[in-house]
């Protein structure tokens, strides 16, 4: 990796990836959606609770999805920093974003939470589809053990009519926006590391260009 896209502002340097713009709208758009759902639904995260971040092999991102977060340390000049603290980090360690002990005012543990991926939006407050087409919703395991009945209220609520995101339609529309860092999911600090290592080839390349003209 070449040590050149240090702390200075990238504003200049107008930086493009394709799809990152309509990954914002796609974002927006579940956000609407898990909003009306969880308000309808009546659920929330517990306070506090970190234990889907904490399970760290079960989440995983596109490069795509991590783009956004690289170019803002990139912009931050921590770029460097945040790639060294990946290197040869293991498939299964905990999300490196993870604050296990958030502060006072936060009510979970993600230290960069607006640029958290597709799976952190998604898991709790969307729907799997079985292969009779019924949507099922993806309850945690706190609030299931919390209120057992929960899942099957809310599944009934559905059948009933109640809107729910799905899983496999907003994994589609993320996937369908860049033709490679779209695609292949990646343990979320490896998505990480290879967006940040993506981010800083560009920078560099815009750099030395500017300097030659
Ligand atoms: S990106 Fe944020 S929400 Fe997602 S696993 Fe990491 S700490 Fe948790």
């Amino acid at each position: 990796m070449q040590k050149s896209a240090g702390p200075s502002s990238l504003a200049c340097l107008e930086i493009h990836f394709p799809g990152l713009d309509q990954l914002s709208e796609v974002y927006a758009d579940l956000e609407r959606q898990i909003a009306e759902f969880k308000r309808r639904a009546g659920i929330e995260c517990l306070r506090k609770c970190t234990l889907c971040c904490t399970t760290a092999k079960f989440v995983e991102a596109s490069i795509l999805e991590m783009l956004p977060l690289s170019l803002h340390f990139w912009e931050e000049g921590r770029g460097e920093e945040l790639l060294e603290k990946l290197e040869g980090i293991h498939p299964e360690a905990p999300c490196i974003l993870l604050n296990p002990d958030p502060p006072g005012e936060l009510s979970g543990g993600c230290s960069h939470y607006r640029f958290r991926p597709l799976v952190c939006r998604l898991f709790g407050f969307s729907a799997t589809v079985d292969k009779n087409s019924n949507p099922s919703v993806v309850i945690c395991k706190p609030l299931n053990r919390m209120d057992r009945g929960i899942a099957d209220r809310i599944n009934e609520r559905i059948r009933q009519g109640l809107p729910v995101p799905l899983m496999a339609d907003f994994s589609r529309r993320v996937a369908l926006l860049h033709p490679h860092f779209g695609q292949e999911k990646y343990p979320v600090n490896f998505a990480l590391r290879e967006a940040l290592e993506i981010a800083g080839r560009r920078i560099h390349f815009l750099k030395s260009t500017r300097r030659e003209t």
